[in-house]
């Protein structure tokens, strides 16, 4: 084999797409000397590999997080890798039930532990559920971009966006003191070993908060504070700001994600905003065990507990805020839900993207559309949505038939500017200092802090700053295009970033080549200046400003987030290609349950497969693989165009998987490059036309029948390879 492709195998859906997909795939591949190495990373084959010891020998597997942990450390690793499934301690329960059921004698989880046996097994299941794969795939920084036939698709046929108008009042609040921007504080140290993170109370007492953080010479170590009183003035100015100027009052964080800083902001807006309530009915909100940080919605739940003649004065209230204060933004209108019924209803990254596209309105308690004052407490990204409106009011909305392309080179490599990071976050316990001390004692990086401010602290390490700068300026020559880096030299972080780009050692030559280097609000108007004049960007930012922006302009460029093509650069020279929406994994099954009509799209799967061959091309010296790619390309903008996506009412995945093959094995037909692919694939090219019918009739035949898959999370291989592969002229 001359270089080969790891393929996820996961849960549900994309389970099933690759069961019909990757027969075909590996055909394909296999004429390029490119082979596939599956790995099993699904719910099921995890627990499986971890209680190893309890199976039959045949049943037996190595750990597929292990192998995927160290395929990130190897220059030569691609890895397509498909949404899999975090599963809640519920599921773990029933995929223990399910694959005792079907003959697996895993031990029973045990739901209250007493021997040390079982504690262990409780605590061997309990390390397999949530988020496991992604954090050891996160080994690289991460280039998103818009694929070309894409972006071609949404300039033929334009989404929908609203209308900007130079009047409109539509404006971001934000803070001027007292917020992470304005208190960050970072250093690049100097030496190697340990640190803890130490809270020293200005009455004498001193505790330890985090322990054991191995530190780097070269590492970038920020602390920030959020000082509550001067959020509180805020959030106050800001009620009174909406109100007095008529504007919708709607908020815009990252509540459920980033909980230790984010949801307490959000609890906080929601005190400040129901006051009355708060003063005048806090010892029974104490006594329902209200948490603010819930969200409204959670109190009215509560509430349905107490008796209606308690109850009542207490809705009341809450009526009588919602009525008298400013006008809430509503998340979501048919069910009633405002900016506060719930933390995760709104996030900034995607709602301040929304509101570019809607020209700045957004929808009150009566339906109306409005212009609105967006609170974003925290300056470090507010700025640039603002400076986003700005431009927006003063040039109108984007023509997407027009605009250009915007391109993110994103710093995430080792955890770096991990804001949300929950274990180096806190809330001051009382008035003193939070510090970083090193093991010999030295503080390193230290916060004032009053009771309740929040502290966080990150690191980002040099060869993470360094591998990003590297990329951004490989992806600028091979656009043929200057990076912009959204740096801002008056920001605390940013200064160490840029002092670390600036060293030589950074591009080996000492010379820096050329790029672009702007605060990101300027960054904002300078892009969407270049996009309106129809001009592509490479954007370079670092994680958080990332965050947004891989949101906003590709909800104005092509109507979503969904479609782009997401690849991680590992930092050993490996690639990893991320595709699909994981979120709909769930529901499509449901639907191939009650009706064999399967909905997966693996438009992106086709182009992240692309890229990947692309890269092997390269590393492995495989010219096959980069005609492959090629074809294959070509072969998606056909399906893209010719719309062979699965549809309600059209196609099945299964069908636009036929037309995949078709197209890609008529485009290396077509290629003169290399006569034995164009051969082989003439042959095939023709025994699929000359079959088209055939095939199409069988995959199609148990259409609209219910399905029983056999299982959730293992599927029996029989069952399923007939109900995803029907058509026996089309196995390849
Ligand atoms: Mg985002």
């Amino acid at each position: 084999m001359t270089g080969v492709i790891t393929w996820t195998r996961t849960d549900e859906s994309p389970e099933l797409t690759s069961i019909s997909l990757l027969p075909i795939v590996k055909h394909f591949l296999a004429a390029a000397d490119v082979g596939i190495n599956e790995l099993d990373i699904s719910f099921a084959g995890r627990i499986l590999q971890e209680f190893s010891e309890f199976l039959e020998p045949q049943q037996r597997a190595e750990s597929a997080i292990k192998a995927l942990a160290d395929l990130t450390e190897r220059a030569d690793t691609n890895i397509i890798k498909l949404p899999n499934a975090s599963a809640t301690d519920n599921q773990l329960k029933d995929a223990v039930r399910e694959l005792q059921g079907k003959g697996f004698a895993l031990p029973t989880y045990p739901e209250a532990p007493q021997s040390p046996a079982e504690k262990a097994i409780k605590a061997r299941y309990d390390g397999l559920t949530g988020s496991v794969v992604n954090p050891v795939l996160r080994q690289g920084n991460a280039v998103r971009s818009i694929p070309a036939a894409i972006k071609q698709a949404a300039r033929d046929n334009p989404h929908a966006l609203g209308e900007w108008k130079s009047d409109s009042h539509t404006r971001v609040a934000t803070m001027q003191q007292g917020d992470f921007l304005d208190t960050e504080h970072s250093i690049t140290l100097n030496s190697n070993g340990q640190a803890h993170i130490r809270f020293a109370g200005n009455d004498g007492q001193s505790h330890i908060l985090k322990d054991d953080i191995n530190i780097k010479v070269g590492d970038i170590i920020d602390t920030a504070i959020m000082r509550r009183t001067d959020l509180h003035d805020f959030i106050d100015r800001a009620i009174a700001e909406a109100d007095q100027h008529d504007l919708l009052l709607s908020l815009h964080l990252k509540a459920t994600m980033m909980k230790k800083t984010d949801g307490v902001i959000f609890g906080d807006v929601l005190e400040r905003y129901f006051a009355p309530v708060f003063d005048k009915y806090s010892a029974e909100l104490d006594a329902l065990g209200f948490d603010p940080q819930n969200g409204m919605d959670d109190l009215l739940n509560k509430l349905e507990t107490l008796p209606q003649e308690r109850a009542d004065p207490i809705r009341q209230s809450i009526q009588k805020c919602l009525q008298d204060g400013a006008p809430l933004a509503m998340a979501n209108v048919q069910n009633d839900k405002h900016h506060l019924s719930s933390p995760n209803n709104v996030i900034v990254d995607v709602s301040m993207a929304n509101l570019a596209r809607w020209g700045g309105e957004v929808q009150a308690k009566d339906g109306q559309y409005g212009d609105t004052l967006a609170v974003i407490p925290d300056s470090t990204y507010a700025k640039m949505h603002q400076s986003g409106i700005a431009f927006l009011k003063a040039h109108g909305s984007p023509d997407v038939k027009t605009m250009g392309s915007v391109t993110t080179v994103r710093l995430q490599a080792d955890g770096a500017e991990e804001y949300g990071s929950k274990n180096t976050t806190f809330t001051a316990p009382a008035e003193g200092r939070i510090e970083l001390v090193s093991a010999s004692g030295e503080v390193l990086n230290s916060q004032n802090v009053a009771k309740g401010d929040l502290f966080r602290l990150c690191q980002t390490s040099e060869r993470a700053v360094q591998n990003w700068a590297r990329l951004a300026i490989e992806k600028g020559k091979e656009r043929q295009t200057m990076p912009v880096f959204w740096l801002d030299s008056q920001r605390a972080h940013d200064r160490e970033i840029i002092k670390t780009l600036a060293k030589e050692a950074t591009f080996g030559d000492g010379q820096m080549p050329d790029y672009i280097l702007l605060p990101p609000d300027e960054a904002m108007t300078y892009t969407l200046e270049r996009s309106y004049a129809g001009n592509d960007t490479l954007c370079v930012t670092g994680n958080l400003i990332g965050d947004h922006i891989t949101d906003y302009f590709p909800i104005l460029e092509i109507g979503s987030s969904a479609k782009m093509l997401s690849v991680i650069n590992l930092l050993e020279g490996g690639l990893v290609a991320e595709t699909g929406s994981g979120g709909t994994a769930p529901d499509l099954l449901g639907m191939i349950e009650n009706r064999n009509h399967f909905l997966w799209d693996d438009t992106g799967t086709a182009l992240a497969l692309a890229e990947a061959l692309r890269h092997l091309s390269v590393q492995c010296h495989n010219t096959k693989a980069a005609i492959m790619a090629d074809a294959l390309e070509s072969a998606t903008v056909r399906y893209i165009f010719d719309k062979r996506s699965p549809s309600p009412d059209g196609l099945d995945t299964r069908e636009s998987h036929f037309y995949l093959a078709k197209y890609w094995a008529q485009a290396l037909e077509q290629q003169d490059d290399d006569p034995a692919l164009k051969t082989e694939f003439e042959k095939l090219a023709r025994k699929l036309l000359a079959c088209e019918p055939h095939i199409l009739a069988d995959l199609k035949e148990e259409r609209g029948k219910a399905q029983d898959l056999g299982g959730r999370y293992h599927f029996p291989e029989d069952t399923i390879t007939t109900l995803m592969r029907p058509a026996e002229d089309f196995s390849l």
